[in-house]
This record gives C-alpha cells, sequence and structure tokens, in this order.
C-alpha cells in the first residue's frame, strides 16, 4: 500500500498544472487502481503521415472549403481523404466516400488503360484504388508507411487477446451506406452499444449527467448564428450568457457549471479532439464525432482494406515528397530518392500532411486549394489502451465518465461487457492530449489510474 499510495500522491501533482478551475473540495480515495497488465499509446499528432486525428470546422472555416481543397488540378491531379467528404468528415465513412467519389472524376478524364497512382493506402485511397483497378486502369498505391490502413490501424498482438483499434473504432452515422454489413461480411464484429453511461464524481457517485452541457451549447451555437461573423464556442458561450451556470453542488455533489465543464472536456474535447476555443460555433456538430445512437464499436477494422487492397499493386515505406504535373502527366518523387510516372494521380494524405508542407507541388496548388487546406482544422486526439488480467471494476457499463476532476481523462470505454476482455480505453483530445503526450509511459499510466479510482469495486483486493 506504501508504494500505491506513492502513486496517488504524483499523479495528484502531475495534474494540476492547467488553469485552476473551481471545483468543490473531494479528498480522493486512496488509490486502489491496480497497474494494468498492458497498455498501449496513441501518438497521432507526432505521426508524420497523420499529424492528427480528423479534421473539423475551425473557426472562421465553412463546409465549402471541403470542396474548395478538393478541386481538381487541371485534370491530373486529384483530392480524396475524409478532409474532403462535405457529408461525414472526418470518419471512415467520409473518406470511403471520398475514394468513390474522387475514382468517379479520374474515369470521367482518363483514357482506358491510363497508368493512376494514389498517394496513401487509407481507407480513401483503397477505395479508389479498387474502383479505378476495376475499371481496367493501371493502378499503383503508394503508401509511407510499412502497413496499409492509415488512420484505421487494427493492432494485433500475441500479448494481447483480442485486435485493438488504435484510429477508428466506432461506424459512425450507421444509417448512411453499408459500411457495417460490409465490416460483419468481412468478419469483424460491430456491436451497438446499448448502455448508458455510468458518470460517477470523485468519490464514485452517481452523477446524473442530464443535458446541461448539450443545452447550454445548443443555445451557444443559436445565439452564435445570428452574429455577422463566426466566433469559437468558447466565445459563444461566454457572449451568450450560456456558460453562466449556478456553481453549487447539487444532490449528485457537482454543480451545473461542473456539468458544462464535463461537457465539454468529454464531448467535444476528448471526443472530437478540439478545444472550444478553436471549433466554429456555426459549424460545431460537423463532424459530430460524440457517441451517439446510430454509432457501432467496431472490432477488426481492418478487415475492409485487406479487402479492398487485395491483388492491387502497392508500394509501403514509400512517402512521397514532391508531385510536379505537366500537360503529360505526374512525376512522384520519393523521400527515399526514387521517382515514378503516372497520368493522374489521387491525393489522399490526410489534411495535417497538406497543412505541414512536407509534399512539394510543382507547380504550387492554387489559391483556392491552398486557402481550404489551411482553413480548416487538424483534431488531436489520442487513446490509452490498459489491458487487465482480471476486472477491478463492477459496472457493466460500456461508456464511463469522470466529472468533476481533473479533465484529462473525463471518459472511458469499458470493452469488458461485449468482448469478455478486461480491456479499457481512454480518449483525450486537444491541448491536453498534447500535454499528456509529453507524460512518460509511467506518468501517464499513474495520471490514468488515478482518473479510474471512483470505478474501482469496493471488493476486489488488489
Ligand atoms: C484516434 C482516432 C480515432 C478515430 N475514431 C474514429 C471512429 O471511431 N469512427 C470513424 O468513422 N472515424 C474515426 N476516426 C477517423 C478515421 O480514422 C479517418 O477519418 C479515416 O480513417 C481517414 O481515412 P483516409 O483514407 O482519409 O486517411 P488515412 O487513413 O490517414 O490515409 C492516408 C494515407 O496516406 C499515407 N500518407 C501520408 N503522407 C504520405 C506521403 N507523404 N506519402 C505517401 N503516403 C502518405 C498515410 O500513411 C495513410 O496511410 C478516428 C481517427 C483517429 C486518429
Amino acid at each position: 500500500m506504501g508504494s500505491l499510495s506513492g502513486i496517488s500522491l504524483l499523479v495528484v501533482s502531475a495534474c494540476t498544472t492547467p488553469a485552476p478551475r473551481p471545483r468543490p473540495t473531494v479528498t480522493l480515495m486512496p488509490s486502489v487502481v491496480p497497474r494494468p497488465d498492458g497498455f498501449v499509446r496513441t501518438a497521432w499528432t507526432d505521426d508524420p503521415f497523420a499529424r492528427g486525428a480528423f479534421s473539423f470546422p475551425r473557426v472562421g472555416s465553412t463546409p465549402e472549403d471541403r470542396i474548395a481543397m478538393r478541386q481538381s488540378v487541371d485534370d491530373r491531379l486529384y483530392f480524396a481523404g475524409e478532409a474532403t467528404a462535405e457529408v461525414d468528415p472526418g470518419t471512415v465513412q467520409g473518406a470511403r466516400a471520398s475514394g468513390e467519389r474522387a475514382a468517379a472524376e479520374v474515369q470521367v478524364a482518363a483514357e482506358p488503360g491510363e497508368r493512376i497512382a494514389i498517394i496513401g493506402a487509407g481507407i480513401a485511397g483503397a477505395t479508389a484504388a479498387r474502383r479505378l483497378s476495376d475499371d481496367g486502369f493501371s493502378v499503383v498505391v503508394i503508401e509511407g508507411r510499412d502497413r496499409a490502413g492509415g488512420r484505421i490501424h487494427t493492432a494485433r498482438s500475441n500479448n494481447w487477446p483480442i485486435p485493438i483499434e488504435l484510429g477508428a473504432a466506432w461506424v459512425r452515422n450507421i444509417d448512411r451506406g453499408s459500411l457495417a454489413d460490409d465490416l460483419m461480411r468481412l468478419g469483424a464484429e460491430v456491436t451497438a452499444i446499448v448502455s448508458t453511461k455510468d458518470a460517477r464524481n470523485l468519490t464514485g457517485a452517481a452523477v446524473d449527467l442530464g443535458s446541461v452541457g448539450s443545452q447550454a451549447v445548443a443555445t451557444a451555437m443559436m445565439w452564435a448564428s445570428t452574429q455577422p461573423g463566426d466566433v469559437t464556442l468558447e466565445v459563444a458561450l461566454r457572449e451568450s450568457g450560456a456558460a453562466d451556470l449556478p456553481n453549487e453542488p447539487e444532490s449528485s455533489g457537482v454543480s451545473q457549471a461542473t456539468l458544462l465543464e464535463h461537457y465539454l472536456a468529454a464531448d467535444i474535447t476528448a471526443g472530437q479532439g478540439v478545444d472550444p476555443d478553436e471549433l466554429s460555433a456555426w459549424y460545431a456538430t460537423d463532424p459530430l464525432l460524440a457517441t451517439g445512437e446510430g454509432d457501432r464499436l467496431v472490432t477488426g477494422y481492418d478487415a475492409l482494406l485487406t479487402e479492398l487492397l487485395e491483388d492491387l499493386e502497392i508500394l509501403p515505406s514509400s512517402a512521397v515528397v514532391n508531385v510536379t504535373s505537366s500537360e503529360r502527366g505526374v512525376a512522384l518523387r520519393l523521400a527515399r530518392g526514387d521517382s515514378l510516372s503516372a497520368d493522374r494521380v489521387v491525393i489522399t494524405v490526410p489534411l495535417g500532411v497538406l497543412q505541414a508542407g512536407t509534399i512539394e507541388f510543382d507547380p504550387p496548388l492554387p489559391f483556392s486549394n491552398r486557402g481550404a487546406i489551411s482553413a480548416l482544422g487538424m483534431a488531436r486526439q489520442e487513446k490509452l489502451v490498459l489491458r487487465y488480467d482480471t476486472a477491478f471494476w463492477s459496472t457493466d457499463a460500456v461508456l464511463w465518465a469522470t466529472v468533476g476532476g481533473d479533465a484529462d481523462f473525463p471518459l472511458w470505454v469499458n470493452l469488458e461487457p461485449i468482448t469478455g476482455e478486461a480491456i479499457l480505453v481512454a480518449t483525450m483530445g486537444g491541448d491536453t492530449a498534447d500535454r499528456l503526450a509529453k507524460y512518460t509511459d509511467a506518468e501517464l499510466l499513474d495520471a490514468a489510474m488515478a482518473s479510474l479510482v471512483p470505478f474501482v469495486d469496493p471488493d476486489h483486493s488488489v
């Protein structure tokens, strides 16, 4: 117990760095959260082939930017990827549809049998490649990583009892398209989450989240919609008065102000990977990545890629650094030095990669494409996955929320009720994700374990 108390102290000091917020004085229970038997953490923002998680409507951007950024250039360069999708941007659904759309655009301009290069073997690139190859074009897929899938990353390891989704894990907006059906046909587990969120305060008492947070955000957005220009969600919450909520704790021990704070931390920052001070109040629901009733949790997302890429020519570990286009075609230079040419190219790299400028375009992309690329935002979202041999909790809720403490880990997904394995997944977003990315593994685990104290079954013995 001595060392466990030490952990608890370390955690409390590590988690109190951000600007102080008014919060009730709470005595943490002694930390009895056991160390996980395995863990994995993601680093999407530092990943040179992602540079973030998914696109979001940054203040000042508009949905038309997605159309502008995908305008083909001289019928030689075409663009796909989730950021170019008007419907369901930021999702697998949107990325897949963008691959179909780009392939259809190429088909209009290309002669039969032309050589088409696809940059990126994520779901958008794989979808476009499959379609164009099936239609008789000579297709090559050029991928910077040593694996396909991009932001679909199903990690399979002998140390883990089930595949772990380090990127996309949910089918969003299941009613739009056949994605869930396709996944099930390919043998992936696709589960509807029926349980409601188990929300607790720091002492482990149940908290009714109600609709305080979502109502305040709706009020703020309504106010913003009457303003002459777009503002951030943070400004809209403040200026509209929607954030003026009582600070006095209610019967569950948390105040309405704390409920709003939790909603912003869980549903906006962690759920959408965006802080309220960067999110457009005009377009904040696009994409709405907070978990909704029409969503399904997936284990085995990579099955999609395996099917799409079968028998296609793929060049792995081949980062493209230069795209030179002319009337005759397109030349691509790779980071390792060699070049290849094609008649046309479909560029599916993430928005964050385009923003970073690691691919040089010659001639430069038109202002309209570049303006749209810089206007949209790239969300920052990371995951921490903890594996336990036996559960230390007794709730069978899949979604957990911790309310009223430090907001670093406001949201957990408990995979035990749906997989039988004691695995917990935390989602961190925005500036919080950036700050936690600097933690050592030991510091991150300590902080995560502290946030799980409210969920410890009192009968569990360490
Ligand atoms: C943590 C996280 C959680 C998510 N959760 C969900 C979810 O639950 N549900 C959902 O629907 N969506 C989710 N998403 C979003 C979803 O994963 C993406 O929208 C989708 O996978 C994007 O597909 P894409 O083909 O557009 O891009 P990518 O999958 O990123 O494909 C682009 C490819 O281009 C490659 N590339 C990059 N630069 C170069 C270069 N210079 N040369 C060659 N190749 C290059 C990359 O390696 C990558 O393979 C999540 C994403 C993340 C990161």
